[in-house]
């Protein structure tokens, strides 16, 4: 098969296009596992702190991307739960023990044996991936392709933040940073929240345009300060500052604060904003 392989870390600055195209035996699905072949894959920030060093790959070359979209080609030794032709989705989390107490409640990312897609697993740049049954997921018709994609990590990141604010329907709700994440929380929060405000802090004109665009009541720059008391704030930047300046902006003292990123193994549940509920 084809595929885009990172030789070894390297620095963005210096080696622009760090991905080589290159030919690799066909990956074959073991126990539980399916192959899929993969028809879009999305383009994640995390990506560039794999590259770069920050989040490494367990070994080279190494195939990235964790927001796959595809069809099931064929079906490891007792992997039943798919049948072949299905379109699923394969996000960050692409394999856990299954059997230890985190995995048994629902936070497989804080497994002892959490692997992740396109770091510890060969991910989807590449015209096939293989996953545990488990960790693939029927996608609905009414979406393309590509635009499934970006929900397996950006979109998962986003509703579990949302999901976490605890908003009702009118409350003032704000956003630190409008980046992939964001942008989809927004839309997620028109439909679910109709009668609520959306204040977005962006540094871009660009992206404070498109907030606007997208139905945000207002946008501004992060230094800014929000024109009312807001009753949650989800920040989605990799910037500490925001996190440190949303409880001036917001209604209620309390708050919950989680990175921006996919989830690293072992932090405690109550800081992560990621992948599962
Ligand atoms: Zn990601
Ligand atoms: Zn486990």
């Amino acid at each position: 098969m084809k595929a885009a392989v990172l030789e070894k870390i390297t620095n963005l600055r210096d080696n622009p296009q760090p991905l080589s195209f290159v030919e690799l035996p066909d990956p074959v699905p073991g126990e539980r596992q399916i192959l899929v072949r993969v028809s879009a894959c999305g383009v994640c920030h995390t990506e560039l702190d794999e590259i770069e060093g920050r989040t490494p790959p367990v070994s080279f070359p190494f195939v990235p991307g964790h927001q796959i979209v595809g069809f099931v080609e064929k079906q490891g030794p007792n992997a039943v739960k798919h049948a072949e032709g299905l379109r699923v989705g394969i996000g960050w989390i692409g394999s856990a023990c299954g059997k230890c107490r985190y995995c048994l409640g629902g936070r497989e990312n804080l497994c002892p044996d959490f692997k992740a897609t396109g770091r510890d697993l060969p991910g989807g740049y590449a015209q096939y991936v293989i996953v545990d049954q488990e960790f693939a997921f029927p996608i609905p018709p009414v979406f393309s392709d590509a635009q499934a994609a970006p929900l397996l990590c950006a979109g998962a990141i986003g509703w579990r933040s949302l999901h976490l604010a605890g908003l009702r329907d009118g409350e003032p709700l704000g956003l630190t940073g409008f980046g992939a994440s964001a942008h989809l929380v927004l839309t997620l929060a028109r439909h679910l929240y109709p009668r609520s405000e959306i204040f977005v802090f962006a540094r871009s004109e660009h992206e404070r345009k498109f907030a606007i665009e997208l139905g945000a009541s207002w946008s501004g720059d992060t230094t800014e300060k929000s024109p009312q008391k807001l009753a949650a704030v989800i920040d989605t930047t990799p910037a500490w500052k925001p996190v440190i300046e949303a409880p001036h902006h917001q209604r209620h003292p309390q708050g919950r604060k989680g990175p921006r990123s996919d989830p690293p193994d072992g932090l405690p549940a109550a800081s992560l904003a990621g992948k599962r509920d």
